[in-house]
């Protein structure tokens, strides 16, 4: 399975798509966790990132292109992929069309999650994520037994910088102009299956397997 999952932010993609690559079998690529991989190691990609991220903003389609084709030319992609947050312009849809040429391997879906702003708004801002483990807590939804403490492994919940009320807002915008494309673009392929996201977790992966073998 090659699949790519789009939807604005906090519509639960990252959620998903650890849900989804276990179910399928393939591995989860993130190119919002790569960069953070990359800010929090502070390396030449991570510094130039988060320059871009810190404002919501996008970071340059030539330095996130570059990271995925490499990405995409490890070995575990053979048998599939879920791509979590790319492709997120259309430069960076034409150039995935090129690189799954290269590899001889089509899409199989674009699954879209769709969500509205006001829910997204409420989701982003509550969201806390584990700085040991990577798990996603929601402070009003999903709250771990102790404030700020991951029930699962213990570690410190942060955070994310990006998830600040005036972030939030620049990255919806960011998502309407530059990635909502994709939509008319991957339903033109023939490729689109859109589920609605507003429902609990459990719900959304049913939905989303459901749609998937439709
Ligand atoms: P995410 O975790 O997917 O919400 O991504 C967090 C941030 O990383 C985004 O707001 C962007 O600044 C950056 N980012 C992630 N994926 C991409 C992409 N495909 N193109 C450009 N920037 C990206």
């Amino acid at each position: 399975m090659r699949l790519i999952l789009v939807g604005p932010p906090g519509a639960g993609k990252g959620t998903q798509a650890k849900f989804l690559s276990r179910h399928y079998g393939i591995p989860h690529i993130s190119t919002g966790d790569i960069f953070r991989a990359n800010v929090a190691a502070q390396t030449p990609l991570g510094l130039e990132a988060k320059r871009h991220m810190d404002g919501g903003n996008l970071v340059p389609d030539e330095i996130t292109i570059a990271m995925v084709r490499d990405r995409l030319s490890e070995g575990d992609t053979s048998g599939g992929f879920l791509l979590d947050g790319f492709p997120r312009t259309l430069a960076q849809a034409a150039a995935l069309d090129s690189m799954l040429v290269e590899m001889d391997t089509p899409l199989d879906a674009v699954l879209e999650f769709q969500v509205d702003d006001e829910e997204v708004v409420i989701r982003l801002a509550g969201r806390r994520t584990c700085q040991k483990c990577g798990h996603i807590w929601h402070v009003k939804f999903d709250p771990p037994a102790e404030e700020g403490v991951c029930d699962l492994c213990g570690g410190e919940l942060i955070q994310r910088d990006d998830d600040r009320p005036e972030t939030i807002r620049r990255r919806l915008e960011v998502y309407e102009e530059q990635t909502s494309p994709l939509v008319d673009y991957y339903a033109k392929a023939g490729l689109l299956v859109s589920i609605s996201a507003s429902a609990s977790v459990e719900e959304v992966t049913d939905r989303a397997v459901e749609a998937l073998s439709a």
